[in-house]
């Protein structure tokens, strides 16, 4: 797996250091490469639907690894993409990735699940990314119905009613919209209300070892509540154990993901794990092959 457990070495980087513009200036080169040389990865985590205990959804996560580096976290190289103008030619290269391997999930094992991307709000800023993005979509052979974007709650809050004519044309052509990270951002619900979403993400924050912890348990249930209320479906994200799914399936959570099912994989671990759940607790993903609209 490569380097998941690397990001501490990240987590101190030093974003006040003198050599910081230098060093943000030399990434942006190397990420702009390796969007080049297919240095980065679509990575899989799958989603798993608590009241079927079938997988249903496979969020991409994008992967780099670095020559000299080694493995960047998209934590760290993602906002950097965002500030240097990188982010809308990642985010589209992204999609067409994450869409071409779900094609393969379909057509080549049968295995008929959504695909969940994460989308920068300074992409939905964009007419131009928009029209590629449909572009990408329709060259596609997955249907914009079996596509979910995740937009994090603080990009919202930016959001203009430019972004919210092209998230409701998105909408419209089927594409279902979800709001990531829930409870962590700068946004109020009524900021987000606006906005013509689906699913709601409740933030790990809330729910890794919920437990363990009365007022992370009264925020998760509170939010869980409420938006099952709004007739929003809810997926949980850092779900750990065994004891954390039962709280938040208690709680009416629809879907689960995190590390107690399984971490991110390349493709091809991702299609072994999906092999593997035959007879288990957690069921395949339904079986068939997409049919375009
Ligand atoms: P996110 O969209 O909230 O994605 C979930 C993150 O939580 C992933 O980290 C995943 O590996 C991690 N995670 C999942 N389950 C667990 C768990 O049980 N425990 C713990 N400790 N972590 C868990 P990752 O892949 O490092 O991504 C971090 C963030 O980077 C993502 O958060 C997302 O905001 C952003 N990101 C990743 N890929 C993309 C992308 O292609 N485009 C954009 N715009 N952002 C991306
Ligand atoms: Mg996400
Ligand atoms: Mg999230
Ligand atoms: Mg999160």
């Amino acid at each position: 797996n490569s380097g998941e457990n690397t990001a501490i070495k990240w987590a101190i980087f030093q974003p006040e250091s003198s050599d910081h513009a230098n060093y943000l200036l030399k990434l942006t080169g190397e990420l702009k490469q390796a969007l080049e040389n297919n240095q980065l990865n679509i990575y899989h985590q799958p989603q798993i639907d608590l009241r079927t205990l079938r997988v249903c959804s496979s969020e991409c996560l994008l992967r780099w690894q670095h020559p000299k580096e080694g493995f960047i976290p998209p934590s760290v190289f993602i906002p950097i993409a965002e500030d240097m103008g990188l982010i809308n030619q990642l985010t589209l290269w992204v999609i067409q990735q994450s869409l071409a391997q779900q094609a393969i999930l379909s057509e080549e094992y049968g295995y008929n699940h959504m695909v969940s991307i994460n989308i920068s709000g300074k992409d939905i800023a964009s007419k131009h990314f928009f029209k590629q993005c449909l572009d990408i979509i329709d060259a596609s052979n997955i249907p914009a119905d079996k596509i979910i974007f995740e937009l994090t709650e603080s990009a919202s809050f930016a959001y203009n009613d430019h972004a919210l004519k092209l998230i409701e044309e998105l909408a419209e052509l089927g594409v279902t919209i979800s709001i990531d990270d829930f409870g962590t951002g700068y946004s109020t619900m009524s900021q987000i209300s606006h906005l013509p979403f689906q699913e709601l993400k409740v933030d790990r924050e809330f729910v890794e070892n919920v437990n363990d912890d009365n007022k992370r348990k009264i925020i998760a249930e509170t939010t869980v509540k409420m938006a099952k209320g709004l007739g929003l479906e809810v997926v949980a994200e850092g779900i750990n154990s065994q004891a954390d799914e039962d709280t938040l399936r208690k709680f009416g959570c629809d879907i689960g993901q995190g590390y107690f099912y399984a971490k991110p994989m390349n493709l091809d671990d991702y299609i072994d794990w999906l092999k593997n759940l035959v007879n288990g607790r957690i069921k395949q993903p339904v079986q068939g092959e997409f049919i375009p609209a």
